[in-house]
């Protein structure tokens, strides 16, 4: 038998606290699952509740778990993001990188080709001056 185990989301049916429905994590996977398949999951707030009617929990306890736990759910979601952000902005690097490096290419191109120009321009400048002599200057 596995042991329980805390997880971020309820990834099997029917995904939710078999206590209160709760689509909100983390949850507590125990790995039972009843004869149709449902996992059975127990949401923070659920075993917090329970444990307090235990007696396991002393009510300013309960209340510092509570908010802790809030917290960490804030930080655990800021933190995904954050990562999803960076790997946005990372993508969107490395495109900004590919647009870089193909208009360095056709700005390369096009210096080459301003040179062959300015080469062609002089040369037929300089064939019309032979034609007319240096005094038309
Ligand atoms: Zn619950």
């Amino acid at each position: 038998m596995l042991e329980p185990i805390v997880v971020p989301t309820a990834i099997v049916w029917p995904n939710n606290c078999g206590q209160c429905q709760s689509q909100t994590g983390p949850f507590v996977d125990t790995h039972h699952e009843n004869r149709f398949g449902d996992r059975l999951y127990l949401c923070a707030s659920c075993v917090r509740i329970d444990a307090l009617k235990l007696g396991y929990l002393e009510g300013d306890e309960h209340t510092k778990l509570l908010h802790a736990a809030e917290q960490e759910g804030e930080s655990a979601r800021a933190l995904v993001q954050m990562t999803e952000r960076r790997d946005k902005l990372a993508a969107e690097l490395r495109q900004a990188k590919k647009t870089i490096s193909t208009l360095s290419t056709e700005l390369d191109w096009h210096q080459e080709r301003v040179v062959q120009l300015e080469r062609a321009i002089t040369e037929d400048a300089r064939s019309r001056l032979a034609i007319v002599g240096d005094d038309a200057a």
